[in-house]
């Protein structure tokens, strides 16, 4: 079972439903997803804000963003981990968008709405 489903609550439904395929989907890979991020209120987001690890008009804002971990891997810099490579191709199947395409900041844990 993955751990705080609770960070759906808040999502807008069609995104979580991905969302929630997506995570099966890994879980029957192997991975164990721990949901760190889904909705984030303007305080939560100005924090991160601040240690330059989020967007000021982060998609989390809407509940249209996720950051996912195995929580045996926990986060690495790897960039050719099998996690993101699993990540980033069922976000694709999904129609998500995956944060390890961003050109601005690298965000391999991050899945959100077109
Ligand atoms: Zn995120």
């Amino acid at each position: 079972m993955p751990v705080g489903m609770e960070k759906l609550y808040g999502l807008q439904p069609e995104f979580r439903n991905k969302v929630e395929k997506v995570i099966s989907e890994m879980e029957n890979r192997g991975w164990s997803i721990r949901i760190v991020w889904g909705l984030r209120t303007e305080e939560e987001n100005l924090r991160l804000v601040r240690k330059g690890v989020a967007s000021p008009t982060s998609k989390h804002l809407q509940g249209k963003a996720v950051d996912l971990i195995d929580r045996q891997t926990g986060y690495t810099e790897n960039r050719d981990h099998k996690f993101y490579r699993d990540l980033s191709e069922l976000a694709r199947k999904h129609g998500l968008i995956w944060g390890g395409n961003f050109r601005t900041r690298w965000d391999p844990c991050h899945l959100e709405a077109p």
